[in-house]
């Protein structure tokens, strides 16, 4: 075992925390407030070799492992977990799918300007009536000649709007179940492809939209996989993309800890800084002491995933505590702060914000639960 990080992972650490601290935090309330993400900075994220970190070199990546990426999510999502999740969405969800599941050129299509930031990403799995239970999707792929036919609507799409392809989860066979699934590439400047912005409680400089098909046409080469591992391929994306959701709920909180420490020393009241009261020690040290756990816990599940190790009960278990400590960490911070904390002076209203959501995407935290269970009790609840 070893509880030190390497000195290549600390380097990586300091310039995400810099690059966060000097290039998103300037910006990052203008975006909010026009509630549009800063294109220029997912290209600079590109730039740095931060967007396809965990990506082999040979198709535009850095080459890291999952650790080291893990830990440069965590930085950038100290500032802004809604900007960094847009950044998030293509160059970790849509990366890893086409990683792992396209064809060579297809690769070299796709990730090469992906990781420099230059073409945007998204994926559609969830649907009107399909969340959790993804496998049980409405949206029609049928093969018409030479290409693909797709009917559907696709809910809460990352970067919906400002893709320039959506990799979109299809049935092309409802009497086949998940055999019939496929996942197909759709431009989209595809005659009959529209999006439509959705607000959210958070998020403020994301691009949330819900996206319709109808009778969008592609070439029959967009297929990506085979018909039948749509879904497979989808879940190894999503599976390295809750890894990083919980690295940036752990950002999240550090950061509501460090700004609650500061407040507490600066604010005074009954004549005394206000973290001389017990009570609010109480609540920042014991903040402090679960952040020390989960910290490793997000960790550990990073290290197994880079070893390729079995990883699924110990990365819910991560995705559980790291979302529901940062949402915890975020309420309690703004009561340091008082009124002050509601406003956007300070950094912790916006982690108010945006830590719900951790909760929700990258699976829920009751399907975590079932997911941690099947593995004890050898019973799925889900099926
Ligand atoms: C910020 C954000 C970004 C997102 N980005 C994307 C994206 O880029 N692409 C994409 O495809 N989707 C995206 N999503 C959608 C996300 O994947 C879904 O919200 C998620 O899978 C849950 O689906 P749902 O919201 O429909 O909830 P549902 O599945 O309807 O669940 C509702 C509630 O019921 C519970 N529940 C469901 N089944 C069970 C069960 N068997 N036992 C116990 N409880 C159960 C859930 O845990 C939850 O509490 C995003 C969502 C958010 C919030």
């Amino acid at each position: 075992m070893n509880f030190n990080l390497t000195e290549e992972q600390k380097m990586l650490q300091d310039n995400a925390r810099n690059f966060a601290i000097n290039e998103m935090l300037p910006t990052i309330q203008e975006f909010e407030e026009q509630r549009k993400v800063n294109h220029d900075l997912t290209k600079k994220m590109g730039e740095l070799g931060m967007l396809g970190i965990h990506i082999p070199e040979q198709y535009g990546g850095s080459g890291y492992d999952y650790t080291a990426a893990a830990i440069v999510w965590e930085q950038l999502s100290y500032v802004s977990w809604s900007q960094t999740l847009s950044a998030l969405g293509h160059g970790v969800l849509a990366a890893t799918i086409l990683n792992m599941g396209a064809s060579e050129e297809q690769k070299q299509k796709y990730l090469p300007p992906l990781c420099r930031g230059e073409s945007i990403i998204a994926v559609g799995a969830v649907e009107p009536n399909t969340g959790s239970d993804a496998g049980a999707l409405e949206t029609k792929a049928e093969l018409v000649g030479d290409e693909w036919v797709i009917n559907g609507t696709k809910n809460f799409i990352t970067s919906g709007g400002i893709a320039d392809t959506v990799l979109v989860l299809c049935q092309t066979d409802n009497s086949l179940g998940w055999k019939g699934i496929a996942l197909i590439a759709v431009d989209t400047n595809t005659p009959g492809f529209s999006s439509h912005p959705v607000k959210m409680v958070g998020d403020l400089a994301g691009d949330m939209c819900n996206l319709a098909f109808l009778d969008c046409r592609v070439p029959r080469e967009n297929l990506i996989n085979k018909i039948g591992r749509g879904l497979h391929t989808t879940l190894r994306g999503i599976d390295t993309a809750r890894l990083f959701i919980s690295a940036g709920a752990i950002g999240m909180t550090q950061c509501c800890l460090d700004a609650s420490i500061k407040y507490a020393k600066e604010r005074s009241q009954f004549g005394k800084p206000i973290g001389s009261f017990q009570m609010i020690q109480d609540t920042i040290a014991s903040l402090a002491a679960q952040l020390m756990a989960v910290r490793w816990q997000v960790y550990y599940a990073a290290d197994l995933k880079s070893k390729n190790l079995p990883h699924g009960k110990e990365l819910s278990a991560a995705k559980i505590l790291a979302s529901d400590l940062a949402v915890k960490a975020s309420e309690q911070a703004i009561r340091v702060h008082g009124a002050y904390g509601c406003t956007d002076d300070y950094p912790v209203a916006r982690h108010y914000r945006d830590s719900i959501l951790t909760t929700i995407l990258g699976g829920t935290r009751e399907m975590h639960i079932l997911t941690i269970g099947r593995e004890l009790l050898n019973l799925d609840a889900m099926s």
